[in-house]
């Protein structure tokens, strides 16, 4: 076997928190190695796929406030590349007026002055037409909010990482980790000794962590996520400004329903259900169950008539949850020279700029950007208790 290679950092994992974490270390001159086990791009993880929302509205300030700068760094990395990676579309958010969820994301918005608009049932089909706001239900518009193009994003910031001078690996599978004050990676294809190793393995994580002596109390779910044809195409499309939306809960169910409108296919709208059925990640496809696409098809009967109750067109990601529904980021309780990305629970991708960032700073011993205890591992000895 050829001799090891030295590394500053190496990052496993390229999906949007491993790519734009790369990022940071190449931007503070490290040198740095990004490896995926899969030929890239791929569509077996949970960042693939033509968009994402982006938002602030949320249940909790520290969300909220990290957005405020995220933002910022998704304009600075349009402006450095050139490539549109975001179009506002605002999101409109509904939900049962006098519920928790509804009151907090609410309120969340109103403190932290969050440019929205508040809509009455008298003005609500003046604004969103060919929509069923339900009987009880608030709704408003995040005005900031919109669509990141996702794929995009990846190959962006890849290609930024390379031009650095990092190093990108695909189809190199992580085999085996040995921790110490130089961490020893080996791969399906060579060996690497590297100061700091950030793990960035998405639904894959705790397979890494098991040769840490760590596993997180993640839980990998599969998301059908259902594309819905338009009965009059450009119904609810981007370009005649129809907006992102969420159900925070409904007659169908308590949890989330969100789409997001017609564009990467045109006439198709997409609308997904905010969680999905546990699932090995190796063996997502034989995952087949549809409750959520049950679910799907009454949502849309009752609430969108403007498009055919059936999805056109299936497609599938994976979440990993954590049991609070809020990410890990934190050094390894043993090894601190090893740094964990994980768990971003199916809202992670808007954030990417930001885990970037973070999970750079906790790598090079700096004082994170922002408090981190939300997102700290001790937590889960303490609290298991399921977020909003
Ligand atoms: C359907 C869907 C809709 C979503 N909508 C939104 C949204 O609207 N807004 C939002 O903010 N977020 C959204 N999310 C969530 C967001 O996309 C995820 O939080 C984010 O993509 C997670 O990225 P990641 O880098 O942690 O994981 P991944 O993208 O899964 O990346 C992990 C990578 O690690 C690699 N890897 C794993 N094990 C190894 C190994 N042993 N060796 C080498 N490489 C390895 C994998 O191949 C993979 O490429 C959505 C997710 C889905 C699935």
């Amino acid at each position: 076997m050829s001799a090891a290679e030295d590394f500053d950092c190496v990052v496993v994992g390229a999906g949007v928190q491993g790519s734009f974490t790369a990022h940071q270390l190449a931007q503070k001159n490290q040198r740095t190695l990004l490896l995926d086990q899969f030929v890239l791009p791929h569509t077996r993880g949970s960042s693939h796929g033509q968009t994402r929302i982006i938002r602030k509205a949320y249940e909790q300030d520290f969300y909220t406030h990290m957005m405020e700068e995220c933002y910022a760094l998704w304009a600075q990395l349009e402006r450095e590349t050139g490539v549109k990676l975001y179009r506002q579309t605002g999101l409109l958010v509904m939900g049962p007026e006098k519920s928790q969820n509804y009151q907090l994301l609410k309120t969340t918005l109103e403190r932290n002055k969050v440019p929205l608009v508040l809509l009455t049932r008298d003005n609500f089909s003046q604004h969103i037409p060919n929509f069923t706001l339900a009987e009880g239900d608030g709704a408003l518009v995040d005005i900031t909010a919109g669509i990141l193009y996702a794929d995009r994003t990846l190959r962006t910031v890849q290609a930024q990482f390379q031009k650095l001078g990092g190093i990108i690996r695909d189809k190199e599978k992580v085999m085996d980790i040995k921790p110490g004050p130089v961490v020893t990676v080996s791969t399906s294809a060579g060996v690497y000794r590297a100061k700091r190793l950030v793990i960035t393995a998405g639904p894959w994580t705790n397979r890494l962590l098991s040769h840490t002596d760590l596993q997180l109390p993640l839980e990998v779910v599969k998301i059908n996520v259902c594309y819905w044809k338009e009965k009059v195409p450009g119904t609810y499309s981007v370009k005649r400004r129809f907006p992102c939306f969420v159900l925070t809960e409904g007659e169908e169910t308590n949890e989330h329903i969100y789409g997001l409108p017609s564009d990467e296919y045109p006439g198709l709208v997409k609308i997904c259900y905010h969680n999905g059925v546990k699932t090995d990640p190796d063996q997502r496809d034989k995952q087949t169950d549809r409750s959520d696409i049950n679910l799907l098809q009454k949502y849309v009967a009752r609430c969108v008539p403007g498009l055919i109750p059936e999805p056109a067109v299936v497609e599938s990601c994976m979440y990993t949850m954590t049991p609070d529904r809020h990410f890990v980021l934190d050094c390894h309780p043993k090894y601190s020279n090893i740094v964990i990305g994980a768990g971003f629970s199916g809202h992670g991708f808007k954030f990417g700029p930001i885990v970037g960032k973070l999970l750079c700073e906790l790598s090079l011993g700096e004082v994170p950007s922002y408090d981190l205890s939300p997102f700290r591992i001790r937590r889960f000895q303490t609290k298991t208790k399921s977020a909003l």
